[in-house]
């Protein structure tokens, strides 16, 4: 599941994605208004969680932008508290739930997995590409059935990698998501991915050179 994440408070923005990746989504942040409008209206999200408060562009223009364009993306919009308005014109707007500011993690969890079972995408914590089967609640990867060991480090990039499957992922992109916002040394992911390959076999993870990695999903 990938989920969009706007918000331009950055604590809450790496509280939530850190509560988020830890359940299994793949997390985006857009820290402003354009930018969130950018990402929800040309990537494909299962969900955007969006705050109506933004720099630049304002969460219900950009409720209504996506609807304008037929976008029907499930949005959970963060509101401030005790205001009904913005609840009330959130929804008018296409919205499909709102969560009201401060919120506990377990609520936004809660909501946003009933949103996704509403629209009829249900949270599958198993992740299977050819023979590697990643359950990314119990954090164990099995390969043809036996169960390999991994650094917390060299399951986030396999994770990421096998959601973002048969697409090519760049270094940064990947520095960003596995790293968050720990800066990484540089050739980090090069000896990252290398241990990865140890453990999963070599052909797993593919290298485009000078763009990035890619695991290719064998089509059955
Ligand atoms: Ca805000």
């Amino acid at each position: 599941m990938r989920v969009l994440l706007v918000e331009d408070e950055r604590a809450i923005a790496k509280d939530v994605e850190s509560a988020l990746s830890a359940t299994g989504y793949v997390v985006d942040i857009a820290g402003d208004g354009e930018e969130g409008w950018f990402r929800a209206s040309t990537e494909d999200y299962d969900a955007v969680i969006l705050d109506l408060g933004l720099p630049k562009l304002d969460g219900l223009s950009i409720v209504r932008r996506l609807r304008e364009e037929a976008s029907m993306v499930p949005i959970l919009v963060l509101t401030a508290r005790g205001s009904w308005l913005q609840r009330v014109e959130g929804i008018d707007a296409g919205a499909d739930d709102y969560l009201t500011k401060p919120f506990e993690m377990e609520e936004l969890l809660a909501r946003l997995a009933a949103l996704l079972r509403r629209v009829g995408r249900h949270v599958t914590p198993l992740i299977e590409v050819g023979p590697l089967r990643i359950d990314t609640r119990s954090l164990r990867v099995m390969i043809n059935g036996r169960a390999i060991e991994l650094s917390p480090l060299e399951f986030r990039l396999l994770r990421y990698l096998a959601h973002n499957r048969n697409r090519v992922v760049p270094q940064s992109e990947l520095v960003e998501h596995v790293y968050g916002t720990d800066e990484p040394e540089s050739n980090a992911v090069e000896a990252l991915v290398a241990r990865l390959r140890r453990k999963i076999g070599s052909d797993t993870i593919g290298t485009r050179r000078g763009h990035g990695y890619i695991m290719e999903a064998p089509s059955s």
